[in-house]
């Protein structure tokens, strides 16, 4: 016997039909003996629809009543799938946010989990009881309904499964696992058995967007193990788990995990920087207090005039507002013009075998270098290696650093 959480995505709870589907999976888990707490997403498209009522109300709402507005997808969920689950003869119950109660910050919209109260729960299974809980809200300490941030009732069911002390955490979504790199990309990407909480974190923070990013940050903090897969087939899908799991694999272990990219970053280039000590700090000072995040970042050596270029990327959403910064801050920080770009994108390869291993960025490189794709910045962390190239190249990239690595599906006969 175990004890398990299941969270159904808003594909896998959109219509009736397809909730009677979610709770035959939920039966079978709770007929197998085990603790079952289901979290559950609000029907696909339904957020979307409640947010543009919101700004259809007023552009200026009020963030506390929006919360009460888009919370409610998920309670419709909840009831409707312990309505099925009746039905079919498992005693189930929906517990809703406050009614747990689950407390968080009080940063509406985007809500962080403080604790929850698991007596209520603990009170459930021990009478043999599904527990449904609607996933995305939760409470403040003054009472106020909140919810977590889109796609947060990913973060929800690892924060109910931490609590709980759940032995596993079952995320189905509308994918069947994680993959060596988008297979609409390349179809010869793999789904990958196992992944580290490290590698998932930064391959979701660079565009690869199966589990809200905060929700893998959550599980690799509480240990929680998580198996992302789909809920429309039987089959296994990844399981998200600590790097002692995977060494078993030992040399067999793939160099580089998965290769992900993101064209949601902006270049921007300062011509003609004043090369002297804090000219640096005059130029991201400013962005910094604008709550701007800069990521890739590339200092020039200086010209023999004593100026020097620097280029860094941001948000291709906050671009506006960056070049808006820099251009008060233009007597500050005295640079002579500013060029920038949208039109790239960030490629990155990831993998933790990059701690122990040389060479990793040369391979990058060079075979980027083969296809003459050009590499406007570069980034590094322990594990992963970014290059910011033309976005129209991001396909050619993403393939030929697939087969470089060796990632490539063995059997490419169906190609
Ligand atoms: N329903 C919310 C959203 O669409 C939360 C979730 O599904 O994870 O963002
Ligand atoms: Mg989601």
């Amino acid at each position: 016997m175990a004890r398990i959480v299941m969270k159904f995505g808003g594909t896998s709870m959109a219509g009736i039909e397809r909730i009677r589907n979610v709770a035959t999976r939920v039966k079978r888990e709770w007929d197998a003996g085990n603790d079952v707490a289901v979290v559950v997403s609000a029907m696909s498209g339904e957020t979307d629809r409640l947010v543009n009522f919101c700004r259809e109300a007023s552009p200026l709402y009020d963030p506390r009543e929006y919360d009460v507005v888009v919370a409610s997808g998920e309670q419709v969920t909840s009831g409707l799938l312990a309505i099925v689950l009746q039905a079919m003869g498992v005693p189930a119950r929906s517990w809703l946010g406050w009614q747990l109660p689950i407390r968080t910050s009080d940063a509406h919209a985007s809500a962080r989990i403080g604790s929850i109260d698991t007596d209520r729960l603990a009170a459930a299974f021990a009478n043999r009881e599904v527990a449904v809980i609607p996933g995305f809200q939760g409470l403040t300490d003054d009472e106020r309904i909140t919810t977590l941030g889109r796609g947060g009732s990913d973060t929800s069911a690892v924060a109910v499964a931490a609590a709980m002390k759940a032995d596993r955490c079952d995320i189905y979504t509308d994918v069947d696992g994680v993959y060596t790199t988008d297979p609409r990309i390349v179809p010869k990407a793999r789904k990958l058995d196992k992944i580290t909480y490290e590698e998932m974190l930064e391959l979701a923070s660079v565009g690869a967007k199966v589990l809200q990013t905060r929700s893998v940050g959550l599980a690799m903090k509480e240990k929680v193990r998580v198996q992302v897969l789909t809920s429309f087939e039987d089959k296994p899908g990844t399981l998200i788990v600590g790097e002692e799991e995977i060494e078993g694999n030992g040399m067999e272990r793939q160099l580089i995990t998965g290769i992900a990219y993101d064209r949601n970053e902006a270049k921007v280039t300062l011509v003609a920087v004043p090369d002297r000590p804090g000219a640096v700090a005059t130029i991201f000072t400013p962005l910094a207090n604008a709550n701007i995040n800069v990521d890739m970042i590339v200092q020039n050596v200086a010209h023999d005039s004593g100026n020097t270029d620097v280029t860094f990327t941001v948000p291709t959403a906050e671009l506006t507002r960056a070049l808006d910064v820099l251009d008060k801050a233009r007597t500050d920080i005295g640079y002579e013009k500013v060029l920038s770009d949208s039109n790239v994108c960030k490629v990155s390869v990831v993998g933790v075998g990059m701690r122990s291993h040389a060479g990793v960025a040369a391979t990058m490189f060079a075979a980027l270098a083969d296809r003459k794709i050009n590499i406007l910045a570069i980034s590094t962390s322990e594990i992963k290696t970014s290059v910011l190239i033309d976005a129209d190249f991001t396909e050619l990239a993403v393939r030929v650093l697939h087969t470089a690595y060796g990632l490539d599906a063995p059997d490419t006969a169906a190609e």
